[in-house]
C-alpha cells in the first residue's frame, strides 16, 4: 500500500502494542480552542479505537467551531468545560489517555490539565508541536510533520491499523491535514504529506466535498466582521511589511460571531503582495483583560520566537500565538516594541 518508511522504533512499536492492548476505555483529548487538525486526530482517533473494540471516549477543553460540526463523532465529544460529572467519570474509568495535537498539559486548559494530572491511566501523546514536555509513557512527537493527522496516520500505518481504514476515519485525518496546511498552501513540502493524502483517498472519500464543508462554510456575520476589521481596523506597517488587526468583544458581539468564527483572519493580510508578519488580536471571550495573540510569517521569520519573547506563548515558524494579561491598548504597545526588536530582519 505504501513506501512510507516507519517512523516507530521497534521499543516505540511494542509499548504502544502494550497499552492499547491493555486498555479497555481510553480518553482522547486535544488542545483549548479546538482547530481542524486538533477535532480531526482526535476524531480518527477515537474511531480507530472503537475499531479496535476500545470505549472511546473525545473530550474537548472547549467548544469548537461549527465549520468542524459536520465530522463524524461530533455528538459523542464531551465539553470539557460544561460537561462535568461526564467528564469526571470518563477520567475516573480510563484506563488509557491519547493526548493529541498538543505537547504539555497546560495546552488542554487549566481545568483539564488538573484532571488529567490527577487521573492515574498511562499517557500517549500524538503530536507535530516543538519541544514536547515530558508527561506520557510515550511520546510520539514529529514537529516536522505538517500535522498531528499526518503523524496518525503514519503511526496507523506502522501498526498495521491501516487495515480496514475507513472513509470516516480518512475524512477525519484528511481534515487535519487539509486545515493545518492552509488547503496545502504552508508545512507542505514535504512529498509524504502528499503519499499520505493518497492513501486517504484510495477509501473513496470526497476531498472537494470536505473542502466545502471547511472553507465555505461560513455566516453573513463572519463575511461583514472581516470586512469591517480590514477595512476599519488593520494597521499597515508598511516599511516593516507587518500587519496588525485588533478585535474587541464588543467588535465580535455587533457582527453577531461566535468564538472561533474568526479563525483563518490572520492568515488574509500576507495575501498582500510584499508582506511578511501579520498579527492578530483579540480579547478573550470569557477572561475579562486577557488578549489571545495569533501570529503568522512566510518565509524565515520566527513567530514561535517573537511569541514566546514578547507574548508568553510559542508553535511553529510560521504560526505561533499566544495572550497577554492587560488592556488592548497596552498589547498594541507590546506588538509595536516586538515588531521593532525584530525590524532589520523584517525590514529587508
Ligand atoms: P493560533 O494563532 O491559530 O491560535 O495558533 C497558532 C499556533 O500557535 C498553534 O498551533 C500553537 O502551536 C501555537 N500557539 C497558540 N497559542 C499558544 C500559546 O499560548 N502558547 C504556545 N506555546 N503556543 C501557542
Ligand atoms: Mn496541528
Amino acid at each position: 500500500m505504501t513506501f512510507l518508511p516507519s517512523i516507530l522504533s521497534d521499543n516505540e512499536r511494542l509499548t504502544l502494542q502494550r497499552l492499547v492492548a491493555e486498555a479497555k476505555n481510553v480518553v482522547l483529548l486535544c488542545h483549548q480552542n479546538p482547530d481542524g487538525d486538533a477535532i480531526g486526530s482526535m476524531t480518527a482517533a477515537t474511531l480507530l479505537m472503537r475499531r479496535l473494540g476500545k470505549t472511546a471516549t473525545p473530550i474537548v477543553p472547549n467548544n469548537y467551531p461549527d465549520f468542524l460540526s459536520w465530522l463524524p463523532v461530533n455528538s459523542d465529544i464531551l465539553l470539557g468545560d460544561r460537561q462535568h460529572r461526564r467528564v469526571d467519570n470518563a477520567f475516573a474509568n480510563a484506563d488509557l489517555v491519547l493526548m493529541l495535537d498538543f505537547n504539555g498539559l497546560s495546552r488542554a486548559g487549566q481545568l483539564l490539565a488538573d484532571k488529567l494530572a490527577a487521573c492515574s491511566a498511562p499517557r500517549i501523546m500524538i503530536d507535530h508541536h516543538l519541544n514536547p514536555e515530558d508527561c506520557c509513557q510515550l511520546t510520539i512527537s514529529h514537529p516536522e510533520m505538517c500535522s498531528t493527522c499526518e503523524v496518525l496516520l503514519r503511526v496507523m500505518l506502522d501498526m498495521g491499523w491501516t487495515e480496514g481504514l475507513t472513509a470516516d476515519e480518512a475524512r477525519a485525518l484528511y481534515t487535519g491535514i487539509m486545515t493545518d496546511t492552509g488547503n496545502f498552501a504552508y508545512a507542505s513540502n514535504r512529498p509524504e504529506v502528499f503519499q499520505a493524502v493518497s492513501i486517504l483517498l484510495t477509501t473513496g472519500i470526497d476531498k472537494d466535498k470536505i473542502y466545502r464543508n471547511v472553507f465555505f462554510s461560513h455566516t453573513e456575520g463572519r463575511f461583514r466582521l472581516m470586512g469591517y476589521l480590514l477595512y476599519e481596523k488593520m494597521e499597515i506597517m508598511h516599511e516593516l511589511h507587518t500587519t496588525l488587526i485588533t478585535m474587541t468583544n464588543e467588535e465580535r458581539m455587533r457582527f453577531n460571531t461566535k468564538n472561533g468564527s474568526t479563525e483563518g483572519f490572520v492568515n488574509i493580510p500576507l495575501e498582500m503582495s510584499g508582506m511578511k508578519l501579520s498579527i492578530f488580536l483579540r480579547e478573550d471571550t470569557e477572561q475579562e483583560g486577557l488578549i489571545r495573540v495569533s501570529t503568522r510569517s512566510v518565509d524565515d521569520f520566527p513567530c514561535n520566537e517573537m511569541c514566546s519573547r514578547f507574548f508568553n506563548g510559542g508553535g511553529h515558524k510560521n504560526a505561533a500565538g499566544g495572550s497577554l494579561k492587560m488592556t488592548m491598548e497596552e498589547a498594541v504597545q507590546v506588538v509595536h516594541s516586538a515588531v521593532l526588536a525584530y525590524r532589520e530582519v523584517l525590514r529587508l
